[in-house]
């Protein structure tokens, strides 16, 4: 029963937070909203435990799915980066704050970019495609996710300091158009790139928020030196491009690992 304590340490951590925020701001969606992701992270974890290959795409699905259709398409709740300087301009501290300040600022201080690997939509979508592991080198083109980092932020600006009328249609839109657009960029990129990750790697803006804080994060894979042998299979089957063998904080592409558990599975030695 041990092993299932991971998964049951989870739900009860979302079921304090969905407790928390549905009783301090009076509102039952996140009673549903905090427990519904908590079930499908818990779910996941358990069909990790239980060696069920699809484990991570389950949650992935559950929840990106729940986020794009329910909360961006049904509730009209912008979750693109575009609708997190929306709700921090006019001060509202709703589902698009709360969601920045959990998956993207704080949480990867303990759970790393978690998020990446089992929550975002756009990767939902590249992570079916035939790539998933990189066919190519690493490009150094990982500057551009500055440029639209600042795109978004200075789009969502001009609107406010031009006083632009029915704000809340125009994140609607935004958020539709923006990530059609995202899904046209990194399939085409991943194509080109023999890469499902390319955009993860070079044009996501989030990647602002999520490299820098998941420098600290609590949770990372480790190796055991004493039992690994240099076979390099866990850099060949990560998705990442990630030095995993190496347990510094400043291993080559440590800010990128999605924790997608690929290395420990294809591990030889059981060493990470
Ligand atoms: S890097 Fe961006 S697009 Fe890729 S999984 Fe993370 S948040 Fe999603
Ligand atoms: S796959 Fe395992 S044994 Fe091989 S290099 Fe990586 S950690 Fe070491
Ligand atoms: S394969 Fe390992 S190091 Fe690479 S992203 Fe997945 S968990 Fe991280």
């Amino acid at each position: 029963m041990k092993k299932y304590l991971i998964p049951a340490i989870m739900l009860i951590i979302f079921e304090a937070i969905a407790i928390t925020l549905w009783l301090t701001k009076d509102n039952l969606f996140y009673l549903f909203n905090f427990s519904y992701i908590g079930c499908a992270l818990a779910l996941g974890i358990f069909l990790y435990i239980k060696q069920y290959r699809h484990a991570r795409r389950v949650t992935q699905l559950l929840v990106g799915l729940y986020m794009l259709v329910y909360l961006g398409l049904i509730c009209n709740e912008n979750m693109q980066i575009e609708g997190f300087w929306y709700y921090l301009f006019t001060g509202v501290f709703e589902a698009a704050t709360i969601h920045y300040a959990v998956a993207k600022l704080f949480g990867p201080l303990i759970f790393g970019r978690g998020w990446c690997g089992y929550a975002c939509w756009t990767a939902m979508v590249l992570d079916f495609l035939p790539y998933k592991t990189p066919k190519q080198p690493r490009k150094k083109l990982g500057w551009i996710r500055y440029l639209t980092f600042a795109a978004s932020l200075i789009f969502v600006a001009t609107l406010f300091l031009a006083h632009v009328g029915n704000m809340e249609k125009i994140m609607f839109w935004a958020f539709l158009i923006g990530n059609l657009l995202y899904y046209a960029v990194g399939i085409g990129l991943a194509f080109l790139f023999k890469d499902n990750r390319a955009f993860c790697k070079y044009i996501c803006p989030i990647t602002v928020f999520l490299k820098p804080m998941s420098y600290f994060a609590l949770f990372r894979i480790k190796c055991d030196k004493t039992k690994c042998i240099s076979c390099g299979k866990c850099k060949r089957v990560c998705p990442m491009d990630v030095d995993v063998t190496d347990n510094s904080r400043k291993r080559k592409n440590g800010t990128e690992c999605i924790l997608c558990f690929e290395c420990v599975k294809n591990c030889p030695k059981d060493a990470l």
